[in-house]
């Protein structure tokens, strides 16, 4: 091999990136236009500010704007990116939705509000990008944002916790059963980034200082600290990995 690092490259791919317009979204959309890929970032809002982002980088980033809570999205997002680009090679399930509050007080509306777009549109959104893919017999890349609330309990988010611990799951379940397709299903557990998702924790000085004191890194993660990882898992470099979870978490389950 000439040069190894071709290995991570993704010139010529095409990439959906849910959730882009923010976070670690956004991060993982820069990360992956930086290695050369076609971005569709797909988000209810204007993803302006990642436009912009990936125009200073020469990138490539094409929004679709969508609604994520109802499966009925899928066929628009799959119809609008087809138009675009010959093929999809790269599916991040990023978009996700957190409700803070005590167990004994979840409504019904709350719990599907969070796993219908944390959990359901993970399964449905990555199946049809799979059929796709088990017809043209190509293949392609299947990443999910799981979570520590993958492999813990958490505190005042059950609705979240049982759809992150679906999310690990699926990522192994849907490895099962189309690895043999040269489909790669994995995902990233992000620690405790500081992302909208986490602002009520960082603005509670108690609980701030709680978690900084656990991470062996002792800081919280930012949208850069998923590049690395995202763009392995999106490119050739990971193609014997199947269904396994890689935690960025600076050091929280090691603890
Ligand atoms: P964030 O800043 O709140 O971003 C969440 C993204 O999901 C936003 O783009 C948001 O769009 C989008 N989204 C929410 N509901 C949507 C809907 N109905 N339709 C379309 N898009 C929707 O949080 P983040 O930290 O970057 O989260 C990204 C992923 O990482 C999530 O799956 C989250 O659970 C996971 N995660 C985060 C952390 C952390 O510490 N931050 C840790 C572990 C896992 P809007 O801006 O329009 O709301």
């Amino acid at each position: 091999m000439n040069n190894i690092m071709n290995l991570f490259s993704l010139t010529g791919k095409s990439a959906i990136v849910t959730g882009a317009n923010t976070g670690l979204g956004q991060g993982i959309s820069i990360a992956l236009a930086a290695a050369g890929a076609h971005v569709f970032g797909v988000a209810r809002r204007s993803c302006d500010e990642t436009q912009e982002k990936i125009n200073e980088i020469n990138g490539m980033f094409t929004e679709v704007i969508a609604d994520l809570s109802d499966i009925s999205a899928i066929d628009k997002i799959i119809n609008e990116v087809s138009s675009k680009t010959d093929r999809i090679d790269i599916l991040v399930n990023n978009a996700g939705v957190i409700k803070r509050c005590d167990a004994i007080d979840v409504t019904p509306d709350d719990w599907d509000l969070v796993t219908n777009l944390n959990e359901k549109m993970v399964f449905f959104l990555s199946q049809a990008v799979a059929k796709q893919w088990i017809a043209d017999k190509k293949g392609g890349k299947i990443i999910n944002i799981a979570s520590m609330l993958s492999y813990q309990g958490g505190i005042r988010v059950p609705a979240y916790t049982s759809s992150k611990s679906a999310v690990a799951g699926l990522t192994k379940a849907l490895a099962n059963e189309w690895a043999a397709f040269n489909i790669n299903v994995n995902a990233i557990a992000p620690g405790y980034m500081a992302t909208n998702n986490t602002t009520q924790l960082r603005n509670d000085n108690n609980r701030n200082d709680d978690i900084l004191a656990r991470i062996p890194a002792g800081r919280w993660g930012t949208p850069q600290d998923m590049y690395g990882a995202a763009i392995f898992l999106a490119s050739e470099a990971s193609s014997y990995m199947n269904g396994f979870t890689i935690a960025v978490d600076g050091g929280w389950l090691a603890r």
